[in-house]
């Protein structure tokens, strides 16, 4: 049977260790709890449900959520004034951008005005700069991209030297995760949706990171045995999610020697995880740099 490359027991240790650097950064603030502002702007269900689940796991930390809410009907001028405005606030430790934003507002205009130290999820310019030449803060990568890394490096995938392929260029995952693995010694390879026969690049991989954003992409025939496949996609099937891979067809092609991160239960749960130490990390640098 393939590897299953599980969130869990890493998610929750890492939460575990969020909730002690919290508490001390509480402890020095005398008691009082920074804050981490979440910006939503959309109505969309899946998206308010995700901000649910993230408020939540925010005051498991013993942080406290500041949930911003815009309307789906919010200019770019108000986005950029709120997240200005939350930027210069002295009680808020980290802010976080919710996807998706209202049409014609551009998220890379708005990120701008988000301080790079409080950018938890790693959107902006500056930090995504500092990723692609390798002086980034590791607090402050883009929570999805670390999570991917986390889960290779929780199940010890080698990856020096290692043919790596990710599925997918967005900025805030395929990019982020080329970048972080190519910073790890892999030789990274970037599909997108205009690579011309995707298996023939799938299948060269050691490690395949598939992040496209569409429900079952990958299939048995895009896989070699023995690879390490990590699934990033999110798409609600009934009452649970299903990933950018099909699952069956997959491990059976990957083998005993082949891992693969399970949908639910892989990247989602890590990435919460994750995002939880950046904020507590956050907290501790703010309450410093008041002290
Ligand atoms: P995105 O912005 O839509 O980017 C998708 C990328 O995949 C693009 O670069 C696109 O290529 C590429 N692509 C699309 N169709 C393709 C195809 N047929 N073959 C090869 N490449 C293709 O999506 P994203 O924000 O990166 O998210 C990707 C997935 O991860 C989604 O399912 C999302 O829900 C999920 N996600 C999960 C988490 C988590 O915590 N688990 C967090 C964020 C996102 P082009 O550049 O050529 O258009």
């Amino acid at each position: 049977m393939t590897r299953r490359l599980s969130a869990q027991p890493f998610a929750k240790q890492i939460t575990a260790r969020a909730t002690e650097i919290a508490a001390r950064a509480i402890a020095d603030a005398r008691g009082t709890a920074p804050e981490i502002a979440v910006v939503i702007a959309t109505s969309e269900p899946d998206s308010l449900l995700y901000v649910d689940r993230l408020l939540k796991q925010v005051s498991a930390t013993g942080l406290v959520g500041r949930r911003v809410e815009l309307g789906e009907a919010a200019t770019e001028a108000e986005i950029f004034a709120t997240l200005t405005s939350l930027s210069a606030d002295q009680s808020v430790a980290g802010i976080i951008l919710q996807s998706p934003l209202p049409s014609g507002v551009s998220r890379e205009i708005v990120a701008a005005a988000i301080a790079p130290g409080k950018d938890i999820d790693g959107i902006t310019l500056v930090n995504a700069e500092r990723l692609a030449d390798g002086t980034h803060d590791a607090s402050l990568l883009p929570a999805t991209a670390a999570a991917v890394m986390e889960l290779l490096r929780a199940y010890e995938i080698p990856l020096q030297g290692r043919q790596a392929v990710v599925v997918g260029r967005s900025a805030v995952v395929g990019r982020p995760v080329a970048h972080l693995l190519e910073l790890e010694g892999a030789h990274v390879e970037v599909a997108h949706s205009k690579t011309p026969d995707l298996g023939v690049v799938t299948r060269t991989a050691a490690v395949l990171v598939v992040a496209a954003g569409v429900r079952g992409l990958v299939r048995g025939e895009h896989v070699s045995p023995g690879t390490v496949v990590i699934d990033v996609g999110i798409h609600p099937s009934g009452d649970t999610i299903v990933g950018d891979v099909d699952a069956p067809s997959v491990e059976a092609q990957l083998g005993e020697t082949g891992g693969l991160s399970p949908v639910p239960g892989g990247v989602g749960p890590m990435t919460s995880a994750i995002l939880a130490l950046h904020a507590a990390q956050a907290a501790e640098r703010l309450v410093r740099r008041r002290a």
